[in-house]
């Protein structure tokens, strides 16, 4: 019988980013192109579609986001963008922060392992295996915030005092926390989802919930009644007989900073609120040797973008001196995230080598012992013949 062969192409659009964002994707794509190629002999791939953002589309249209890129993202399924910069000047909010916003992209969701030879602070940085979803649009980070004795913080101030009762220094800068119970269920689905699909054994709710009643406390609170409303059968409380199950636990923020150092091999998948998850991403980063091998994504119901992330390090941009690791781990999760899987092993396996090798960039340099320094291009090269 003939095998049939049956042809699939993604659609994937590429903001190549600024500062270094240019040097890593021009790295890391040929890299993704050839673990396709290498996996499904030309059955599966992508075709790429550059849409501009940043300094680019600014020399080529006045923009810095223009309309087109945003109206494409609109009807767009995936994306992966190098880092972009914040624009220094007035009234110029981040591009990153305005694309997380605009397409509602509210789960980010980095993946952070240890690779084998690099140098970390830690004494068995191998045990962390943790996949860390952060809620991506509420807490303080909602951007509502008024400055110290501005007009409007004593409005605000004055209602608290004389309307709530509250206590507040009238001097104070003050903040709103928003969190939702629509907003805290919707990132906590997407993180049993994930760990029921990957066989994953628990996740774990992180929470201020002991100080923060109604806004932290909600978030434990709305995820544990998510997951006894849509998961029954199919996740337990911790203590519970888990055989086969995902157990739904929760620690308090701070206490999970300790855990995370000390027993990181009791964690798997953990769903946190805006702030926590983005102190707890880097902790974890830097416990297995950094920022430059830590790939992302910003997903919504629609959209995902892949992304760097670490930012656009001006000083040695177009110097052939940065890692291309992050958008190329973070292209290998578009991969796995989208039935191209084995092309992602491919990938993973192929940095595992590069690293084993030491041959690597000036970052990863310093924390290989007798590893000689190679530049960004070269460092692509490296892995796309480990593949
Ligand atoms: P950064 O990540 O650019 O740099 C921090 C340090 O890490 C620097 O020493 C830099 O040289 C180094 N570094 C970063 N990426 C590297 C790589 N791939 N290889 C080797 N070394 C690397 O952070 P920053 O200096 O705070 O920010 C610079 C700009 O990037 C700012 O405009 C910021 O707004 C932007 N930024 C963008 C994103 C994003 O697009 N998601 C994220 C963070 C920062």
């Amino acid at each position: 019988m003939i095998k049939e062969i049956i042809l699939s192409t993604k659609k994937v659009y590429f903001i190549e980013g600024d500062g270094i964002g240019p040097e890593v994707w021009g790295a890391a794509r040929p890299v993704i192109d050839a673990a396709l190629e290498k996996a499904y002999g030309g059955e599966k791939t992508i075709e790429w579609t550059e849409l501009l953002a940043g300094e680019k589309a600014y020399a080529e249209t006045g923009e810095y986001l223009p309309q087109v890129t945003l109206d494409t993202l609109a009807k767009a399924e995936l994306a992966i963008k190098g880092p972009l910069q914040t624009p220094v000047g007035k009234g110029i909010r981040s591009l990153n922060v305005t694309l997380r916003q605009v397409f509602d992209l509210y789960a980010c969701i980095r993946p952070i392992r240890y690779f084998e030879g690099i140098e970390s602070p830690v004494k068995r940085p191998d045990l962390v295996d943790i996949v860390v979803f952060r809620e991506n649009t509420e807490d303080v980070y909602a951007g509502i915030e008024w400055s110290s004795a501005s007009p409007e913080a004593k409005r605000v101030i004055d209602f608290l005092v004389d309307e709530m009762g509250a206590k507040i220094d009238p001097t104070a800068g003050v903040g709103i926390k928003p969190i939702t119970p629509a907003g805290s269920k919707r990132l906590v689905r997407r993180a049993i989802d994930y760990a029921i699909d990957q066989n994953r054994e628990s996740v774990t709710l992180v929470h201020k919930g002991n100080i923060m009643k109604f806004t932290e406390g909600g978030f434990r609170q709305w995820g544990y009644d998510l997951a006894e409303e849509e998961y029954a059968g199919k996740v337990v409380k911790e203590g519970e007989d888990a055989a086969g199950k995902v157990v739904i636990n929760d620690r308090i923020a701070d206490a999970m900073f300790q855990e995370l150092l000390m027993r990181p091999e009791q964690y798997s998948v953990v769903a946190t609120t805006n702030l926590n998850g983005d102190y707890l991403s880097d902790a974890l980063a830097a416990q297995v040797g950094g920022l430059g091998l830590a790939p992302g994504v910003n997903m919504g119901d629609k959209l995902a973008i892949y992304e760097a992330t670490h930012g656009t390090a001006p000083t040695i941009a177009g110097k052939d001196l940065a890692n291309p690791g992050s958008i190329l781990l973070s292209g290998a999760m578009l991969l796995e995230n989208n039935g191209m899987g084995e092309a992602a092993v491919l990938i993973k396996n192929a940095v595992e080598k590069a690293l084993a090798a030491k041959k690597v960039t000036v970052d990863l340099a310093g924390q290989i012992s007798g590893a000689e320094q190679v530049g960004c291009k070269a460092f692509g090269e490296i892995i796309l013949a480990n593949l």
